[in-house]
């Protein structure tokens, strides 16, 4: 939220919808805030817990694995779109993330409630946004952060449009007896995706996609029988392994907000859109918006513009409803191909991964989407000021 002074409030979630979960940033995303030295997990042997090869001074690029031999991805080594030593992506824990953020909020001085927003009533000249302490804050623009379900989207009568996977997302950490290199695997099961993404130490965080009703059965499991079927699927290529949390199951969907924006308010995050984390793009997508929010903000003060203004806000939403729509069909698309049993689909797929590994072109378009240099990128996430 801007206020009229230009300071900034910031709502400090109330609890985080995946805490303790793991995600994987974009390289630079993480950079970009300022966040890396302190994310950037202590592991001697490997300060970088990057996806794929993880090697300092090695530009490696996630391993996507096709069951059945079909195999995208491998080294970008070579390929001109992630600078050498540039790791393509980071994977860190929800919690730090929010702690590294909070402590770089606190230190610049933005002021954190944990109140929520419990309304807004946006005028002409300025929006007045009530809290659940009963205060009422004056500001030139709302930005709603609030999630997926978001209360704010809904007030300001701001429909979506999408639908159910019918799928569900298991979360879990899991301890294995060797190490995995620093390199992700996404394998492409019938009922959807397993993606194993490595952690610090001898730990990868799973997101193991199912049917909603087998997922719930799944994570009803006794410990022994889910260890059962963790094994059958993730293997013994890194020795023994154990689940080191309780599974969680998020249901998935698709959507995408019909604007977003209103008067005096904008949207960002899953608030604005919710993918399936088939790519891992999700939180990703929301740090693009936060930064070409920001930057369409700063640009309209350095011209002395109203920073609610309609104009400002129409820019914002035609750089990122773009962006978002292009993402929303990629990660449908992909899921529709790699969760399907059908052999004519599955043979297409395998053809399509054979042919993307071979066409240099091609390779480097999904590589550079999976970093986060796709499309108009933000001067944030590029590294330059605003
Ligand atoms: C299984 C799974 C795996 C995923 N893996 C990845 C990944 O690897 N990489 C990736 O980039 N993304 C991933 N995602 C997507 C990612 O989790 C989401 O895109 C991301 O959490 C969205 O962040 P957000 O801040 O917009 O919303 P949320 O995380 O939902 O946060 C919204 C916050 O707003 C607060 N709030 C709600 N209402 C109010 C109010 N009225 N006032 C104040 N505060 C309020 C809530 O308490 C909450 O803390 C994954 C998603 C799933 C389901």
């Amino acid at each position: 939220m801007v206020a009229r002074t230009q300071k900034v409030a910031v709502l400090l979630p109330l609890a985080q919808l995946l805490a303790g979960a793991h995600r994987q940033l974009h390289g630079r995303f993480a950079e970009a805030f300022g966040v890396v030295d302190r994310l950037v997990v202590e592991d001697a042997d490997r300060p970088l817990a990057g996806l794929g090869g993880g090697e300092q001074g090695e530009a490696e690029a996630v391993g996507v694995e096709a069951a059945g031999g079909g195999r995208l991805g491998a080294a970008t080594e070579g390929a001109g779109h992630v600078e050498q030593g540039e790791p393509f992506a980071h994977m860190v824990e929800n919690r730090d993330l929010i702690d590294v953020l909070l402590a770089r909020a606190e230190a610049e001085g933005i002021e954190l409630t944990t109140a929520a927003v419990t309304d807004f009533v946006s005028r002409p000249d300025g929006v007045d946004v009530t809290f659940s302490d009963g205060r009422v804050v004056e500001a030139s623009l709302l930005v709603a952060a609030d999630g997926a379900r978001s209360k704010l989207r809904e007030r300001a009568g701001i429909a979506t449009h999408g639908w159910d996977y019918d799928q569900s997302g298991i979360v879990v950490s899991v301890g294995h007896e060797r190490d995995h290199q620093g390199r992700a695997e996404e394998h492409f099961l019938p009922a959807g995706p397993f993606a194993i993404l490595p952690l610090t130490g001898k730990r990868s965080s799973l997101v193991w996609t199912e049917k909603r009703s087998e997922a719930a059965r799944i994570v009803a499991l006794s410990e022994d029988e889910f260890h059962g079927e963790l094994e059958q699927r993730f293997g013994l290529h890194l020795g023994e392994i154990k689940a080191l949390d309780k599974p969680r199951a998020f249901p998935l969907g698709y959507f995408v907000a019909r604007s977003f924006i209103a008067e005096r308010l904008a949207l960002v995050g899953d608030a604005a859109h919710v993918i399936h984390p088939i790519a891992g793009q999700g939180l990703n997508m929301g740090l693009k918006d936060v930064a070409a929010l920001a930057e369409v903000i700063v640009d309209a003060a350095r011209l002395g513009m109203d920073l609610g203004q309609a104009d400002v806000l129409d820019r914002y939403q035609r750089w990122r409803r773009f962006d978002t729509m292009a993402m929303g069909l990629a990660t449908n698309s992909l899921n529709f191909l790699f969760s399907n049993q059908s052999t004519l689909l599955r043979t297409v797929r395998d053809i399509g991964l054979g042919l993307v590994d071979r066409a240099p072109p091609l390779k480097s378009l999904f590589i550079r989407q999976a970093a986060g240099l796709s499309g108009e990128v933000p001067r944030l996430l590029k590294g330059e000021a605003l």
